[in-house]
């Protein structure tokens, strides 16, 4: 099962009711279950789906060295004992990871610490939501229905860069007016801002700012890959994507510190933060190079390394016939910069920021050529997911509890507008919802498609189940056209609660025995079809759930339908109307095969026609199952 928080997370607890409260998140979700040694003599081991890890030192003494190795650390303990096991493990909120603390009744998620730049908030809502706890967020961010500034450009792999944070957070926080000037990277981290009017968006120093903003902004944010220095007074920050790729070229056997130094000094000198670079570029002839190995695994940056052919097929500022006669293309370092960053933009629209800059040093061998492009896209560094959920007929009650925690857990929520207004308690401020008209199915699917592929952790919903008339099919059909099977691998489907399930529990148990479900729109499916299938249900004395049953313009085929059920069932056969099942506004109404035309039938109504032995008893349909004949 692929992994369903966007961290890496351990879970700790001490008795075996806290290990029964941990165990399903750890299954969904591959959180590693940290045990002791004593407690793990107390268990069946190993638990299905579940990874752990026992202990035999003390719990302090194996959280020190746990640490550094996850982003998240969830612990079925009291409060008091987690605030005195991490307190001597805290350094700062920038590098502390997520904590976060659940009762043994599973009654209340307490997001602990890093509850924001670590992502303990969302951690919190998706244990939540997994195990049905309240979750308690403490955060300013959260008081104000908005993400903190220091986490806007985490899903997109953003850099904090050197500010004033917390002076920034607080002005923010003061609803004082804030400047943001973005000059790199994706805008779509503003869908979050409730009230995007609240900021300034502006441009660079040099138009003149002072005269065109009014009121004066009392702070800055910059989203961009050059780097600014400020005093420690100034309430001004800046965000880092990262859109810079370092075409690099070097002698066999030039050492990782000096390509690391001469990465760090071209950057420098043209005022770009290193936390900007998205990779390295080069020729095929570098993949094994050694320095160069090391320095891209030791950073994250991925080496993307080119052929000849295609280094030398790129126009470039400065072709050299030396480098061509030894290597066959005339630029390494500008090419290969450039088409990397290429390869993360539209069209052309990779620039070359800093064109071939040549750095030697004294004692260390060999020389190293570098150049920057900027793409047009930041690159995420994570490969992204597709989460293609069902949400059930209406009320959050009905959404099973893994399907929540994937909904909290995403980056990205996609689907129909009245869908996500139906689960909008369970979205995070920091993320980003797309809710986009009824008939655009293939658009939604395109989207999410797009946003995963780019690294982003997508949940698209879908009402009821969502392998059922929903999004799940359409997603898969997609990925199977596009030819995405690295992708396909990161889709997860989280089940929902059908509209005839959801149907027939309003009244009683109509679909005890063999039943199917018939679609009467005709818009996918032509309608000669969808008559074969009613036939062929109807003499078969299947139990028959229609879905689509009528809309404003589509009527006739209801009508068309039950005339063919009259053709083989008795005019009396129970028939329930359901409308809106667990919404506001149900209705539910048992009337018979002869008569429910007579009824309000909607596009929100789920009509189940009995079978030859379905019976109605008081308020309920039953169909036997042959138990008492
Ligand atoms: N994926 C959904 C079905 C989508 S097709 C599911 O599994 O339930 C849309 C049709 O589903 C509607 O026209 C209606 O017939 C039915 N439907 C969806 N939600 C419903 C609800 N809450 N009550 C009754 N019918 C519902």
């Amino acid at each position: 099962m692929s992994q369903q928080f966007s961290v890496p997370a351990a879970a700790i607890a001490t008795t075996p009711t806290g290990v029964q409260q941990l165990v399903p998140l750890c299954q969904a979700s591959e959180t590693v279950l940290w045990l002791s040694t004593a407690l793990a003599q107390q268990l069946p081991l190993p638990l299905p789906g579940v990874t752990h890890q026992v202990y035999s030192n003390s719990l302090a003494q194996a959280l020190t060295q746990a640490w550094p190795e996850y982003k998240g650390f969830i612990f079925c303990l009291a409060t008091g004992a987690v605030v005195r096991l991490v307190a001597p493990l805290l350094k700062d909120k920038a590098s502390d990871p997520a904590v976060v603390v659940l009762d043994e009744q599973s009654q209340f998620a307490i997001s602990l610490c890093g509850g924001h730049q670590a992502g303990g908030d969302r951690l919190t809502q998706a244990v939540a939501a997994y195990t049905g706890a309240t979750p308690i967020l403490t955060g300013a961010a959260n008081r104000l229905q908005m993400p903190g500034v220091d986490t806007w450009g985490l899903p997109f792999g953003w850099q904090r860069g050197s500010g004033n944070w917390t002076g920034v957070s607080a002005a923010i926080a003061a609803a004082k007016p804030i400047q943001i000037i973005q000059e790199a990277g994706s805008t779509l981290w503003q869908k979050t801002l409730p009230d995007p009017q609240r900021f300034q968006f502006g441009w660079p120093e040099h138009t003149a700012l002072s005269q065109e903003i009014s009121p004066e902004p009392a702070a800055r944010v910059w989203i961009s890959p050059l780097q600014r220095r400020f005093s420690d007074q100034a309430l001004k920050a800046q965000w880092h994507p990262r859109v810079l790729w370092v075409g690099v070229g070097c002698e066999r056997g030039t050492s990782q510190a000096l390509i690391e130094t001469a990465i760090a000094q071209v950057c420098q000198a043209h005022h770009l933060s290193t936390a900007a670079i998205a990779g390295i570029a080069s020729i095929d002839l570098k993949a094994d190079e050694v320095g160069l190995v090391q320095l891209s695994q030791e950073r994250y940056w991925p080496l993307c390394c080119f052929t000849a052919a295609e280094l030398g097929a790129m126009a470039v500022p400065t072709p050299s016939a030396v480098v061509e006669a030894a290597v066959g293309t005339p630029s390494v370092a500008e090419a290969a910069a450039l088409l990397a960053a290429r390869q993360h933009s539209t069209a052309d629209n990779a620039v070359l920021r800093v064109s071939k800059q040549i750095v030697r040093q004294a004692e260390q061998p060999g020389a190293v050529t570098v150049a920057i492009a900027e793409a047009e896209r930041e690159y995420l560094g994570r490969s992204g997911k597709l989460w293609l959920v069902g949400t059930g007929p209406g009320s959050l009650s009905q959404i099973t509890p893994a399907a929540k925690g994937a909904i909290a857990g995403a980056d990205v929520v996609i689907g129909y507008k009245l869908y996500v207004d139906l689960i909008q308690p369970l979205l995070h401020p920091s993320q980003i919802v797309e809710a986009m008209p009824i008939t655009q199915e293939r658009d939604r699917a395109e989207r999410a498609i797009e946003l995963a592929q780019w690294g982003l952790t997508v949940a698209v919903i879908s009402s009821g189940d969502c392998g059922i008339y929903g999004m799940a099919g359409l997603v898969l059909e997609l990925l199977q056209a596009q030819d995405l099977k690295d992708l396909a691998q990161q889709v997860q489907v989280f089940p929902g609660i059908s509209a005839l399930q959801a149907a027939a529990a309003r009244v009683g148990a109509p679909l005890m025995h063999d039943f199917c479900a018939i679609s009467l729109s005709d818009l996918l499916t032509p309608w000669l079809v969808i008559e074969q299938r009613l036939q062929a249900a109807a003499a078969a004395d299947f139990v028959v759930a229609l879905y689509n049953p009528k809309s404003q313009k589509r009527t006739k085929q209801i009508a068309q339908a039950q005339q063919i059920f009259l053709q083989h069932r008795s005019a009396a056969t129970p028939v329930a109307l359901v409308q809106s099942a667990y919404r506001d506004d149900e209705s539910v109404t048992l009337t018979t095969l002869a008569e429910f035309l007579q009824h309000p039938i909607d596009m929100l109504t789920t009509v189940l026609i009995g079978n030859h032995s379905s019976q109605r008893y008081g308020p309920w349909i039953v169909t036997p199952r042959g138990y008492l004949s």
